[in-house]
């Protein structure tokens, strides 16, 4: 029975497998059932979960629609307690709302899907099926992944009941491809669960385990206890067909092996069921345990299964879930010989529902020729011996078979070509993104470079100027040939160091130097010596003066001194230093050995002394000196005659 995971339950028919006997005669095995599948029934957390399915629908929907949407809810839950009141308040409502205005289509699409749902629980699947197929053509657009999802997996277990396999699982893959690429998970694992129960049916027992794994992992992860238990019901059946085909292939231990995974898989479902009170759930459970006990030869101990399981089924209204209990005690009856309780059982059956689904069909026929096989009947076994090899004809049609795995086929191509193609979107994103940031980098790496070089231009020309602004100013106050101060450069300091005194500073002294006779190595020895005495009598000057002192080429073959903090009498100390610093040793010139001497004059500056006069002093005194013969320091003195301190 297939169980729309879609919102609640299983449904659907019971499998059977026939098993060939030697002899010729055939019965029928109730192997498992066939939809057992479950799915999220109704509970509380179920609702909960719709409602926020729904929630970004409401948003959308016209007014009222909300109201709507609920109720629809409500009605689909309606199918694991009471589906004849489903059908019959859904069928109100629908009349409702097609009165309203506005329209709210959607609603009146969910509202078709629940009615839908109800009718497939009372076996009335002629019924559901064009309600759904309806529904799903007005389905709007602004229907949610899982909307439109839950509507395919409905249409697609009635369609799997009425024996369209094919279009059933045109409908779960559907399903399936569209909320996986919407990354919903849950829905997924409803889809995976549909799929898997439509292949057991079809006995492709390595699919529909793979299925029904996809799906409880889905419902695992996304916490959904109710799926989980419908999965546990539903390998339970994959379980039971292995085992009968392990019994076929005359294998008990396999057999044995299959039925207590079945059995265990069962009573995993059973005691979550009864944890969520889901009553349709607890009753296939309880059938599923009680047909595998029996497989077991446990017969007496499935007895009590059994009826716990049609007390359920019967409460609520179950047809699909009692057909399949009555089917499967039967066929426990005539194993026991308790025929009269058997043919009861396939008579109650036989009224049960009203479209029986090819699965459940084969099944009840099945249990009719064996009931008919013990009592001895035979040409009543034969007569629904006939009817078992045309429904076997119709599910073991091979033609068929074959396109529902050519469907999974194009269904997995499919899915991979669209794997394939977002990977590819993912790795053009990366490549975009590293490009972006190759770009990124590269750009910030130029712009750093670009601000370096500008800096580095901007620092060397500022560099530049103010070297090219030093050299000015030292060109300027430099004297080329002897690279001592300018007369300028002196001026300056002079008139500087007499403001200084003028402001209560310390004085200072200047000594006037001439060399003596020195136009006569000019003119003896060439301008070339001549320079080269200016250039050596400077640096021997230099050589005896402090770092404060300045010393300036004043002009021919004329130096002056400035000697800060000095007074008149260290002046002279300073000069006849000087002037033994030139006489002391003869110069090496190319032209040989040279013997010099200087004229020097010195004046100590005094308050109120002009800087041209204090100069000028300095000058007379060289002058005296020079007029005592040269080589000597003169004096100052204004009221004494200017002597020149003979040399020594
Ligand atoms: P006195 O002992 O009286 O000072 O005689 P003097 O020859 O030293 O003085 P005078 O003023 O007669 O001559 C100075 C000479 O110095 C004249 C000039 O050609 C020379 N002279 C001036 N500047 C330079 C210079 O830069 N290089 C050279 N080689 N000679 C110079
Ligand atoms: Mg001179
Ligand atoms: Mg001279």
């Amino acid at each position: 029975m297939n169980c729309d995971a879609g919102s609640a339950g299983y449904s659907g028919p019971m499998n059977a497998a026939r098993i060939s006997r030697p002899g010729g005669l055939i019965r029928t095995a109730r192997v498992a059932f066939r939809n057992p599948s479950f799915a999220p029934g109704h509970g509380r957390g179920w609702l909960l979960l719709a409602a926020l399915l729904l929630s970004p629908v409401m948003a959308v929907a016209a007014p009222g629609c909300d109201d709507l949407l609920t109720r629809a809810d409500e009605l689909s839950s309606l199918r694991d307690v009471d589906p004849a009141r489903g059908v019959e308040e859904g069928r109100r409502l629908l009349e409702q709302a097609r009165r309203q205005s506005p329209r709210c289509t959607l609603g009146e699409s969910m509202l078709m899907a629940a009615i839908g749902r109800n009718l497939h629980i009372l076996g009335r699947v002629d019924e559901a099926i064009p309600l759904l197929q309806d529904a799903m053509e007005r389905l709007p657009e602004e229907a949610t992944t899982s909307q439109r999802a839950g509507l395919h997996r409905t249409l697609g277990v009635s369609l799997a009941d009425a024996g369209e396999y094919v279009a059933a699982l045109e409908h779960y893959l559907d399903a399936l491809a569209d909320t996986e690429a919407s990354g919903d998970i849950l829905d997924a694992a409803k889809s995976a669960g549909n799929i898997g129960n439509l292949y057991n049916t079809l006995n492709e027992f390595d699919l529909a385990r793979e299925y029904h794994q996809k799906a409880l992992a889905g419902f695992s992860e996304a916490g959904f206890r109710e799926g989980v238990a419908g999965t546990y019901v539903n390998l339970g059946a994959v379980a039971l067909k292995l085992a009968a085909r392990a019994s076929q292939a005359g294998d008990p231990e396999g057999e044995r092996r299959a039925l207590h995974e079945a059995l265990e898989n069962q009573r995993q479902a059973l005691r979550l069921f009864v944890d969520l009170g889901n009553e349709r759930g607890e009753g296939h459970a309880e059938t599923n345990i009680a047909h595998v006990l029996s497989s077991l030869g446990r017969r007496e101990e499935a007895l009590p299964h059994f009826e716990r399981a049609l007390a359920l089924h019967h409460r609520i209204g179950d047809h699909r879930g009692e057909l399949n209990a009555r089917v499967t005690l039967a066929d426990m009856l005539t194993a026991m010989g308790r025929y009269a309780e058997a043919r009861e059982q396939l008579e109650l059956a036989d009224g049960v529902a009203e479209d029986v689904p090819p699965g459940v069909a084969l099944q009840l026929a099945g249990a009719w020729v064996t009931l008919h096989e013990a009592l001895g009947e035979y040409a009543e076994a034969l007569r629904w011996h006939r009817e078992v090899q045309r429904l076997s004809t119709v599910l073991a049609d091979e033609q068929y078979n074959a396109r529902v795995l050519e469907f999974q086929a194009r269904f997995d191509t499919r899915q991979q070509a669209k794997e394939i193609e977002l990977l590819r979107s993912q790795a053009a994103v990366q490549e975009l993104e590293l490009w972006r940031q190759r770009m990124i980098l590269g750009l910030a790496i130029a712009a750093v470079l670009a601000v370096a070089i500008l800096v580095g231009v901007l620092y060397s020309r500022l560099r530049l100027g103010q070297r090219v602004a030093r050299e000015l100013e030292r060109a300027a106050c430099t004297d080329p040939l002897t690279g001592l101060a300018n007369r300028r450069h002196m001026v300056d300091r002079i008139e500087r160091a007499a403001r200084a005194v003028e402001a209560g500073g310390d004085s200072f002294a200047v000594i006037m130097i001439d060399i003596d006779r020195f136009k006569a190595i000019n003119d003896r020895h060439g301008h070339g010596v001549g320079d080269q005495v200016l250039q050596e009598v400077g640096r021997r000057l230099g050589s005896r003066l402090r770092h404060a002192d300045l010393l300036a080429r004043w002009g021919g073959e004329e130096f002056l001194v400035l000697l800060p903090g000095t007074d008149l009498e260290g002046g002279q100390v300073v000069a006849e230093n000087l002037r033994n610093a030139v006489s002391a040793t003869p110069m090496q010139t190319p032209s040989g050995r040279l013997q010099l001497s200087i004229s020097l004059g010195v004046c100590a500056h005094a308050a109120g002394m002009g800087v041209d006069e204090c100069i000028s002093r300095a000058d007379q005194a060289m002058y005296a000196a020079k007029r005592s013969g040269g080589n000597g320091v003169g004096d100052t003195d204004p009221d004494a005659d200017l002597v020149a301190a003979p040399s020594t």
